[in-house]
């Protein structure tokens, strides 16, 4: 059996209602931002109970907008965390500050009891990752923030439809990206990305700085980049993201299965424990197993697409030797490191599908 990780090709396998929307774009040829990127930006703004909402042209430059968006500057020293895809930390440097990354907890979160001891003069902003679709406690983290009068910008990257004791992740922060990368829990057929606020302020600093700093045609404020999501690819996530309760509510029982499977050989393989209040949205299932890379070849031998996200957490890569970190600077994180596996798990991998990858990752410990 084939356990494929790429969903795609079955995702878009009917796109005929996007072809509609698509027609009357074209009809309209509004093709730089325009009714159908408002509707979207309104209709996401609704689905996270956020008041506000910019899109972009990925999430990415949906980070780098919004640590611009809270002020930081070059010089400033922006708190996250190691293990993390490489855009949160890209994003920081883009905007021209200096990453401290902090080591993770047994969720994959940042480790909130290290935070304080991380602040320094220079200290600008918080950037927490919801990795994978799974949260940090984002209220106690706000907490910590507000004692400190830190604003935090969210990386809700993967975390589109998931919770935090009922609020959407990317409505804590003042300023909260999101991205719609086709592995993401909400994708389009390319890039594509978002920004949340409920700052006013801020809210209008980002239409403009997004779009040329532009006023209007003839006059110009700030200057500015162009940031636009393309019209073609906010009529796809409007379309998908009346899909996401669906995607997530599938992925959940998926991640049930495998967590209830997998837990007959603890300690050969640990699932993450999954506090009651956070609705994860799956984005990758990440479990740590012993002899990960001969587990990871017998998986693929027997048809199983994991992969492993990632095998070198950030603070040791070449990019980040300039600050200096040293291996033991982030010990959970890198163990994790050496022990994640991503299992496929999607919305189209089916109970079928999970009981071979279940058996086989048993008949691997059998031996
Ligand atoms: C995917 C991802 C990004 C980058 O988003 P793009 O749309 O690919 O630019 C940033 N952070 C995290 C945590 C991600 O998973």
């Amino acid at each position: 059996m084939r356990v494929p990780y790429n969903y795609l090709p079955m995702q878009f396998a009917k796109p005929e209602a996007i072809f509609r929307d698509w027609r009357r774009l074209i009809r309209t040829s509004e093709f730089t931002l325009g009714p159908f990127v408002e509707a979207f930006e309104k209709k996401f703004a609704r689905f996270i109970g956020a008041k506000y909402v910019v899109s972009t042209n990925n999430g990415t430059d949906a980070l780098i907008m919004s640590l611009k968006a809270v002020g930081v500057r070059p010089g400033d020293e922006v708190i996250s965390v190691t293990n993390t895809f490489y855009a949160t930390i890209g994003a920081i440097v883009a905007a021209g500050a200096k990453p401290v990354l902090l080591d993770c907890d047994e969720r994959y979160q940042i480790d909130l009891n290290l935070i304080e001891r991380a602040i320094t003069r220079k200290t600008r902003c918080i950037l927490p990752v919801h990795w994978p679709g799974c949260s940090p406690d984002m209220h106690a983290l706000m907490r910590i923030a507000r004692r400190h009068g830190l604003p935090v910008v969210e990386d809700a990257c993967m975390a589109v439809g998931g919770s935090v004791r009922g609020r959407h992740p990317g409505t804590f922060g003042k300023v909260n990206a999101f991205s719609m990368h086709p592995l993401k829990p909400l994708n389009v057929m390319g890039d594509g990305g978002m920004v949340a606020t409920d700052d006013e302020c801020a809210y209008r600093w980002m239409l403009r700085y997004r779009n040329h700093g532009m006023v209007d045609r003839n006059h110009n404020d700030i200057w500015g980049v162009n940031y636009r999501l393309q019209p073609l690819q906010a009529i796809v996530a409007s379309h998908v993201l009346d899909t996401v309760p669906e995607i997530i509510r599938i992925r959940t029982c998926n991640a049930r299965l495998l967590d209830e499977g997998l837990k007959e050989i603890r300690p050969w393989v640990v699932t993450p424990p999954r506090p009651a209040g956070f609705r994860e949205t799956y984005g990758l299932y990440m479990v740590l197993a012993k002899k990960r890379d001969a587990l990871l070849r017998h998986l693929h031998r027997h048809g199983v697409e994991a992969k492993v996200h990632y095998p070198v957490p950030l603070h040791l890569q070449k990019a980040a030797r300039v600050y200096g970190y040293r291996r033991g600077d982030c010990p959970k994180a890198e163990q994790q490191a050496r022990e994640l596996v991503s299992l496929p798990m999607h919305q189209f991998v089916s109970v079928r599908q999970i009981r071979y990858i279940l058996k086989t990752v048993h008949n691997f410990y059998r031996n």
